[in-house]
């Protein structure tokens, strides 16, 4: 199985927008960072975890010209803008399978309605399959059973996803014991870890350090990374000797 991830950044970006904060800056090509998303593929399987307002970018920098469905952890932009943009996918491959919860696809058609609409589409309009999620219902990906990970995101709950012994969570601040069980004998935990300072909905570095000690994988690797975290080089110093900060086009093989 291989991992790639396609962005690491939060909501905004790294470099945000007219910012002159250092790391908003820096040169280091892993500072720069694309909303938050990964492209996991086996033997001739691929899926993406969510599709943020950089999909297009991702996706053309990843050279990726199939995916055989989209996994959404939750509503929110930053991973679900770029949905449009999977008209190339649609137009050679058909409709798009889509898993996610179903508040998430009620969204989606406020938002998308007009991929969502049934009567007088647009030719133009991408088709997508809805495959809804439902906590503790694993579901099956081509020989690879994937259990979701119910998680919350202050208030809102937010999907994350095991396949095999790699878990990719993002978005996180709080989760039941029940569901951090789910997260036993992994190689390979992807995390989110949004800043030093302490956030409402997101886990703070030494929150999201001490989920790891906790949950004990092999390896760990932190995205959703805010400039307020610091330079990549920086912050990587100071890691424990199993985890990592993930940077953008990072590929890992589990
Ligand atoms: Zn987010």
């Amino acid at each position: 199985m291989q991992v790639t991830f396609l962005g690491t950044g939060t909501s905004q970006g790294i470099p945000i927008i007219g910012s002159n904060h250092p790391v908003c800056l820096s040169d280091d090509f892993r500072d720069k960072r694309l909303r938050v998303s990964i492209l996991i593929s086996w033997d001739d399987a691929v899926y993406v975890i969510d599709c943020g307002p950089d999909f297009r970018q991702q996706m053309l920098r990843a050279n990726c010209n199939k995916i055989d469905g989209i996994l959404f952890t939750h509503e929110h932009a930053d991973h679900t803008a770029g949905l449009d943009d999977i008209r190339p996918f649609y137009f050679r491959q058909g409709d798009i399978p889509m898993y996610a919860h179903k508040r998430v696809f009620g969204e989606f058609k406020k938002r998308f309605d007009y991929i969502f609409r049934t009567e007088n589409k647009y030719p133009g309009a991408p088709g997508v399959i809805q495959y809804e999620v439902k906590n503790n219902e694993p579901f099956q990906l081509q020989g690879v059973t994937v259990m979701p990970i119910n998680a919350w995101h202050y208030k809102l709950q937010v999907f994350g996803y095991r396949f095999d012994n790699f878990a990719y969570l993002t978005d996180v601040k709080t989760m039941e014991a029940e569901e951090r069980d789910k997260l036993k004998g992994l190689k390979v935990l992807v995390v989110n870890a949004l800043r030093i300072e302490e956030h409402i909905s997101h886990f703070s570095l030494e929150e999201a350090l001490e989920f790891i000690a906790e949950i004990q994988p092999e390896k760990a690797y932190l995205t959703h990374i805010s400039h307020l975290l610091g330079f990549h080089a920086e912050v990587s110093e100071k890691l424990p000797e199993n985890v990592f900060l993930a940077y953008d086009t990072l590929t890992i093989t589990i």
